[in-house]
Parts: C-alpha cells; structure tokens; sequence
C-alpha cells in the first residue's frame, strides 16, 4: 500500500479509520464460497482493517463489472473509492463518489459516498463544495433507516465545521447524536474530542474568558479525558492536555501548562501527529515566556518550528514567529528583529486570508441554501393554485376571488424572495468589503481598491502616496483593560484618521491594530503632512470615557510610487519597512522609506 504519511489527510485518515466497523481478525477466508454481496460485504467491513484483503475483493469484482446488478456496480464503486482516498488519490475518489451520486443506486450508499466526499472537500479545504454535500446530507437523512450510518456522517458533519471553524454549527450537530451507539468507545472519545474543540474555540474567541466558563471547560475535559482514556485513544488524551493548557495559558498560569504537558512530551511525541508535537512546543514556549524565562522560551519556540507544519497549521507558526520576533526585540537585536516581524506579518496575513476564505465560503453558501429552500416552497405553491385552479373551472364564479388572493400570494412570495436574496447578498458584499470592527474597508477589499487606484495613476502619470501604520505598544491596552477597551480604541482610531482622509484616499484595516491608507494624487511631503495630522489626532483623541489616562500613538511608515514603483505589494512592504523603522525611533513618529 502505498500509504503516503501526509498530515493534511490526517482527519481523512482518522475517519476512515474509525468508522470502519469493528471486525475480528479472520483467518484464511475462501473467497470462491462466497456470493457477490458476500465479497461485498466483506470488503467493506475489512476496508481498513485488512487493507490488502479488502483491495483483492475489489479487484476481482472489478473483473466481472456486467455480472453485476446496479446496487452491486454502485457498492463497489463506493469501495473503490475508499481504497483511492486511503491511497492520496482524492481527485480520482472525489470523481468516483460523485458520479455515485447520479445513478439510481441504493440510498445509504449514496448517503455514505456523500459522508466520504464531504471528508474529502474538507481535506483539500474546498469549503464549498464541502457544504453543498452537507445540504445533500441533510435532505436524504430522514430516509436513512440505520441509526449507525445517520451517527457516523454527523459526526463527519461536525468534523467539517470544526474545519471550518463554524464552531457553533459543529456543536449543534455533536448534539444531533443523542443515543450514543453502545460499546463504539472510539466513536464516543472522538465526539467528545470534537465537542470540546468546539467549546474551547468559542471560549478563546470570546475577547474576554469568563473564569467560571474556563472552569467549567476544564471539568469537561476532564470528564472528556476519562472517556478517551478508556477507549485507550493516546491520541485524544493528549489533544485533550492541550486543550487543559491553552486554558491554563489565558487564564496566566504557566507552571500549570508546564506541568501538564512537560511529563508528556515523549508521550506525545510519540503519536506521530506533527501538528500536536508543533502545538505542544508553542504552548510550552508561551508559557515560558509568561514565566519571563527566556532560555526555555527560545528553545521551544525553536523546536515547534523545527517541527515545521506551515503548510498545514498557519497559525501555529504565527504564534512561533511572534514569540520569536519578541525575544529578539527583547534581547535589543533589532535586526533580527525587523526579519522575524516581517516573517510574523506575513504568516498573520496567510490566516487572515484563510478565516476570510472560509467565513465567506460559509456565507455564500448559506446564501445558496436558503434561496433553494425558498425556490422550492414557491414551487410547492405554484403547485398548490394548478391543484386549485382545476377545481375552479367547477365554480369559476364563486371562486375566481380565490385565484386571485393565491395568485397574489406567489407573486408576494417570489418579491419576498427577491428582496430577501438581494438583502442578503448586501450583507455579504458588506462583511467582505467592510472591516466589521472600525467599519473601513477590510484587506481584501482595499487591496483590490488599492490595486485599481494605482493603475489609474500610472496610466494619468500622476503621483501616489502609500502609508502604513500600527498602534504603539497596543498589546498593554488589551492586557491591561481588556479586549472590549482595545477595540473601543481600534473604532476610535480609524473614525479619526477617516475625518482626516480626503474623500478620495482609501484606508484600510490590514489586520489587528494595522492600518493603511493610499494616497491617490498625493507627492511624498503632501503624504507626510497628512499622516503627521492623522498621527496628532490619533494622540489627542480622549478616552475618558474607556478608563484611560495615557494617549494611544501610532507609528507611521510612508512611501511613495516616485520611491517603491507602481506594485502595490511593494509599495506597502516598503511602507511596512519605514513603519518599522518608525517604531526603532521610539514610535509615535512618521517615517519615509528610504
Ligand atoms: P508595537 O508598538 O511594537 O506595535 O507593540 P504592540 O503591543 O502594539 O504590538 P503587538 O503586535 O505585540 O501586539 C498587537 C496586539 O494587538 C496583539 C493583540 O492583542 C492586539 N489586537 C490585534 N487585533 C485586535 C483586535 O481586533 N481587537 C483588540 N482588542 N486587540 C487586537
Ligand atoms: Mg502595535
Ligand atoms: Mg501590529
């Protein structure tokens, strides 16, 4: 078998591994006693647990394709597309299991291709498509008899949306399994696993931890951890650890963190899944950090990035690479420094577009299901005045008032329906054009202006300034006086500077406390001015009403087309570099690159 340890398929795997049902090891079977369902069966039931028996079934059925009925065919073909997905061939398994979905074949196999295309979307991170066989799922359930196939693709459901990090949505469908199937301790420490992801996610996404919220997290994961520990999953218990430590990390207790995971490394090592060993090394490296303890900070930080899973775990690095860049800064080594944070930028910048990715594959496509949700209700009226219109012709006089009404009904239905898309679709165009937070525009869509904007001028000949800045020693805001203070001040921030901005500038919210703004028709010292003035006001803005005493400064970094050229990539890595610079001579300042 050509197995290939990829950690991208690592969910894949563990799906297909665990729902596999649970079968004794057979001695020598002969396959020649056996009728074709049989074979079938068989095959499936040793898909995974003897891989290479299940594979010589399947190719000799495939030898013997027109002596097969069309359930068989469909079987089989299912089959066949399992051994592609535990073999890395997705494209060939994707290709398989959705022409499944076009043949008449027997419902619960197309109700298990649909589980597996769903694992696979979620695999190469095609959220899309991912959802639309979730809608799929969801309409053919109610006719899907067996209780154990109706468990297993929720919990493939909620796998998705942890993925994809709709944790909410996860949560509802981990509820869904009310009646656990008994002796599936696997299955029970995996849902359990997916619930506290779930729960974790939403707690830490929440600006502020509510103590006694943690608190009780933390007895979940107990309870959590006894499940796992009697399915003996070693994989679990030390996820699960993890999930102890990230809560002991924001409620500031690194001895804890330490303690929970020091003992544990080799254990945890030893379950080959890099990302846990990456995560491990980074709860480790913050903690020290919080501990003040350099030496351990760098040498775990180190060692989670040696553990490289970039591709993989994005966020994972930036964690790393931000830890680093502030040890650096810490030990005065400027220079390296100035690398790490640009490094650190843009890993920050690959999340972002990541969460965005899956936010609006989300959104456009609850977007989608709604519109066919209300197709078919309009459909199923229209249908209802055809049944109603032949009766009609029985008592057209009495009744015509009736048509009427009804007919009024569709065409207010479908208005309904027009203006609800259509509001909906503003909703969307808004959360992807507008930073939801300080309301300018978001990253994607300033670049796009940005870029639009720049060629422009290029064409006209004209002049354009680009400036970068970031807001001094924000990170203290936040610690000191919590998040919702911090983003009070974000919204200050940028209502200020929009008031600055002619009406042709363009800002944006490049991502935490960074912002840009570009400059169309603008020379270099005009540019300057503007940015001191955005810089003044910034200071002078009173935040009696948050608490606090001290003005909020922002450092400045501006360049000019004249200076970095007509790339907006360039000019704004060139802006990001006199930014920098900005914040070497002792923040609150502007500075031009150079
Ligand atoms: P420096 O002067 O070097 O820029 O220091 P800093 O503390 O501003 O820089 P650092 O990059 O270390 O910290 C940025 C902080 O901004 C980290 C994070 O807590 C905070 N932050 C990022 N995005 C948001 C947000 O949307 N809301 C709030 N409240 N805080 C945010
Ligand atoms: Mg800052
Ligand atoms: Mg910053």
């Amino acid at each position: 078998m050509q197995l290939i340890y990829n950690i991208k398929a690592f969910w894949l795997l563990l799906i297909l591994f665990s729902f596999a049902l649970q079968v004794v090891a057979s001695n020598e079977i002969n396959l020649n006693t056996l009728s074709t369902d049989e074979l079938l069966q068989l095959a499936d039931e040793k898909r995974s647990s003897d891989y290479i028996l299940a594979s010589k079934i399947i190719d000799r059925l495939d030898k013997i394709p027109s002596s097969l009925s069309d359930n068989q065919s469909a079987y089989l073909a299912y089959l066949k597309a399992y051994r592609h997905s535990f073999q890395s061939e997705y494209d060939q398994a994707i290709s398989l299991l959705n022409s499944l979905q076009n043949n008449n074949s027997d419902i619960s196999i197309k109700y298990r291709s649909i589980g597996m295309l769903i694992n696979l979307y979620a695999n190469r991170q095609d959220w899309h498509n991912g959802i639309l066989q979730i809608t799929k799922l969801i309409s053919l359930t109610p006719q899907i008899k067996n209780k154990e196939l109706v468990q297993a693709s929720n919990i493939s459901v909620a796998i998705f949306y942890n993925q994809l990090a709709q944790y909410q949505h996860a949560l509802d469908y981990l509820d869904k399994i009310k009646s656990i199937i008994d002796g599936n301790l696997r299955d029970k420490c995996i849902i359990s696993q997916q619930r506290l992801l779930a729960k974790l996610r939403l707690l830490l996404n929440e600006y502020e931890v509510i103590k006694s919220d943690a608190n009780l997290l933390h007895q979940d994961i107990k309870k959590g951890l006894s499940v796992c520990q009697t399915a003996e999953a070693k994989l679990f218990i030390n996820i699960l650890h993890t999930y102890q430590a990230e809560l002991y990390l924001t409620d500031k207790q690194p001895e804890k963190v330490i303690t929970a995971l020091l003992p544990r490394l080799n254990d945890i090592k030893s379950v080959q899944y890099p990302i846990l060993v990456t995560l491990t090394y980074n709860l480790l490296a913050q903690a020290y950090w919080q501990l003040g303890d350099t030496t351990n900070t760098e040498k775990y930080a180190h060692l989670a990035l040696e553990n490289d899973v970039t591709s993989t775990d994005s966020f994972q690095t930036v964690t790393t690479k931000h830890l680093l860049y502030q040890l650096a800064e810490h030990k005065g080594d400027y220079k390296k420094a100035f690398e790490l944070h640009k490094e650190y930028s843009l890993a920050k910048q690959k999340v972002n577009d990541e969460e965005q990715a899956k936010e609006l594959a989300f959104q456009l496509a609850s977007q989608k299901d709604f519109a066919n949700k209300t197709e078919i209700k309009t459909l199923t009226r229209a249908n209802d005045i055809l049944t109603n219109e032949q009766s009609l012709s029985e008592q057209q006089q009495e009744n015509s008032l009736l048509l009427l009404v009804l007919l009024l009904t569709v065409v207010g239905l479908g208005v309904t329906w027009g203006y609800k898309t259509w509001l909906s679709q503003q909703k969307l165009k808004q959360l992807t054009e507008c930073d939801d937070l300080t309301q300018v525009h978001s990253r994607r869509h300033f670049i796009a202006l940005a870029q639009q904007t720049i060629n422009q001028c290029q064409v006209e000949k004209k002049p354009l300034t680009c400036l970068v800045f970031d807001l001094d020693r924000f990170k203290k805001i936040n610690d000191n006086f919590g998040h919702h203070t911090g983003d009070a001040v974000l919204k200050e921030v940028a209502n200020t500077c929009k008031q600055v901005c002619r009406p042709t500038d363009i800002l944006g919210r490049l991502g935490g406390e960074e912002f840009a703004i570009i400059l169309p028709n603008c020379e270099l010292l005009m540019g300057e001015d503007l940015a001191n003035k955005c810089r003044e006001k910034i200071a002078q803005i009173n935040y009696d009403n948050l608490g606090l005493i001290e003005p909020i400064t922002a450092s400045f970094g501006i360049t000019c087309v004249d200076v970095s050229g007509f790339e907006l990539n360039k000019l704004l890595a060139d802006a990001d570099d006199a930014m920098y610079s900005a914040k070497q001579h002792g923040r609150n300042c502007v500075q031009s690159y150079k």
